[in-house]
């Protein structure tokens, strides 16, 4: 509620996030929730620079953009062909921004390289340290490492600590791609799974998931200050002109690769204000204890088999059903192909019946899975229930 009003007072406005003199509210509550933002990190005083984008994946650009402009600042003015080949870093359940990214900026899929991950879904650190090492010997330079805090399939937390270690010792821009997990850094009792975040350069965090303000609503957080302005500043002159009457340094908007900037900040500003940390701290562990619930009825349930051992990370519960009929079935191979087939009709008859909706996707070697994925605290016991009742009920002659 309190974000819709926020959105339609912001549409009401209609203003433009470029320049302070046209937005000089907004700029301000900006300012002071991006502070806010990077002291939850835990950033010193919460100094440091960020932005709000048009999304995760914009922002996890803007993070390669800065890190390669940090290593190579001659890019801007000269472009790739000044630039020795570069190399990127990020685990193989990253989310596919990370090399539209690299494609977009010039850089290349094929320099993404991507690193195994364990059999929860999390970046294994020696295998980022060889291919870094491997990148060098092939005379490539590394210049980003982008680690997951919650993945997209398996909400999986990436070691930060030991992802930290390596980028400093081989001088590599950490970014922690948080788009979905950055928001437990407002639980006490979660904020532990990404320890070591503040020692990142550049961190993702999207209030538009997690926190449930309405989309969109995604921040950038960066360490250094004034990376951002000399990176991507162009100085048009008939926006920020030098001799205006005012602090030049609220006038934020050459920092954004956009020029005109819609106003996504009053909407988390507003909910913060409303729920205050202790609301979203509450609304991240309801979210979570009702992933833990469905993990638990189900773990042990006849028909229903765990894609990864061990309570999630995140609420990302990752499961296949399986119906009597394949229950028993010996041809392993047979079975996984029949399996395969199971999630997208049971989806499909959800969206027939018109009763609810679940998503699903293959990853890897595994077959198409379901992946129950919880951001609504409103949601309850008996919805989570009724979403089991849901599957076996139209999943059982199949
Ligand atoms: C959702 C997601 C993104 C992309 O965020 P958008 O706001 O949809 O652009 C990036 N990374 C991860 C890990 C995500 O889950």
């Amino acid at each position: 509620m309190v974000g819709l009003a926020a959105d339609w007072l912001t549409s009401t406005a209609n203003t433009n996030m470029f320049t302070y003199e046209v937005a000089p509210v907004f700029v301000l509550l900006e300012y002071v929730t991006l502070k806010k933002m990077r002291e939850i990190i835990g950033w010193p005083e919460g100094r440091g620079d960020g932005i709000f984008s048009p999304g995760g994946a914009i922002s996890n650009m803007y993070a390669m953009l800065l890190a390669r402009f940090k290593m190579f600042p001659e890019v801007k003015e000269k472009g790739m062909s000044s630039v020795p080949r570069l190399a990127a870093f990020t685990s193989e359940h990253s989310h596919f921004s990370i090399k539209k990214g690299a494609a977009a900026l010039g850089i290349g899929t094929d320099s993404v390289i991507c690193i195994k991950v364990d059999e929860r879904g999390r970046m294994i650190p020696s295998d980022l340290e060889r291919r870094i090492v491997e990148a060098k010997q092939k005379d490539l330079v590394p210049f980003f490492v982008s680690a997951t805090a919650g993945t997209t399939v398996y909400g999986a937390f990436d070691p930060l600590i030991a992802i930290a270690d390596i980028c400093a010792k081989y001088s590599v821009w950490m970014h922690v791609d948080g788009a979905w997990g950055g928001s437990l850094l407002m639980s006490r009792k979660h904020r532990w799974k990404l320890n070591g975040v503040e020692r990142a350069n550049s961190v993702t965090w999207n209030p538009h998931k997690m926190m449930s303000v309405p989309l969109q609503c995604s921040a950038l957080l960066v360490r250094e200050e004034g990376l951002m302005q000399n990176c991507n500043q162009m100085h048009a002159c008939y926006l920020f002109q030098q001799d205006k009457q005012y602090d030049l340094s609220y006038d934020t908007g050459d920092k954004a690769l956009q020029c005109g900037r819609h106003v996504d900040i009053f909407k988390l500003w507003l909910m913060w204000r409303a729920k205050g940390t202790i609301g979203f701290e509450a609304h991240i562990d309801k979210c979570l204890e009702l992933g833990e619930y469905l993990y638990n009825k189900i773990k042990d349930r006849e028909g229903y088999e765990m894609v990864f051992n061990g309570k999630p990370q995140h609420t990302n519960v990752c499961f296949w059903y399986l119906p009597p009929g394949l229950r028993h079935l010996e041809d392993k191979e047979e079975k996984q192909k029949r399996l395969h087939k199971v999630a997208p009709v049971i989806k499909a008859r959800m969206m027939q019946y018109g009763t609810t909706m679940v998503s699903y996707q293959p990853q890897g070697d595994k077959v198409n899975f379901f992946r129950m994925v919880i951001s609504n605290p409103a949601a309850t016991l008996e919805d989570i229930d009724f979403l089991i009742e849901e599957i076996e009920r139209l999943g059982q002659d199949l």
